[in-house]
Parts: structure tokens; sequence; C-alpha cells
């Protein structure tokens, strides 16, 4: 006995381009909306701060302190410096 399939159950749903995923984190800066990548920055966002601190213009603890960048880490990163965020938060 043959199943009947239906295929408009079965059939895949068209792949549209995938909306970014509403809990990837984003980059921490507000005026970018690229999801975050290192440090709670996105790419771009990453190298001009990378840059900043290797000219001397601030620091990675200083950018931490400010809320514009995150503790090196992996995932456990990000709650990480997010409790870190809380607790030095005013
Ligand atoms: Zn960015």
């Amino acid at each position: 006995m043959a199943e009947k399939i239906d295929k408009s159950k079965t059939e895949k749903k068209p792949r549209v381009q995938k909306p970014p995923d509403p809990n990837a984190p984003k980059c921490l800066n507000p005026a970018c909306a690229r999801a975050s990548k290192t440090r709670g920055l996105c790419i771009t966002c990453y190298g001009v701060a990378r840059k900043a601190v290797k000219d001397g213009l601030t620091s990675w603890d200083v950018l931490i302190a400010k809320g514009r960048a995150t503790a090196k880490g992996g995932r456990n990163g990000t709650l990480r410096s997010k409790a870190r965020e809380w607790l030095m938060g005013e």
C-alpha cells in the first residue's frame, strides 16, 4: 500500500534569506547593526577599536569599562562581560 504523500506538507519551505538571528549578539556600537564577532563588536568596529588600542589612544580595559567592548573570550565571554558590565554599571 503506497502511502499518499501530500506534497504541500512535505515540500520544503522556500529558502528565503535568513533574517538576522534576534538572539545573536549585536555589535555594541548602537549605530551599527552587524552581529558582534569579537569583544562584542563586529569586525569593522573591532578593527577600529583594535587600532585605537594599538595606537595607544585607549585600552581594552577602558573600552570594557565604558561598555564599548567586552572582555576577550568565546561565547562565555559575552556572558561574563555582561556580568562585568552589570557589576561596574552606574
Ligand atoms: Zn559594529
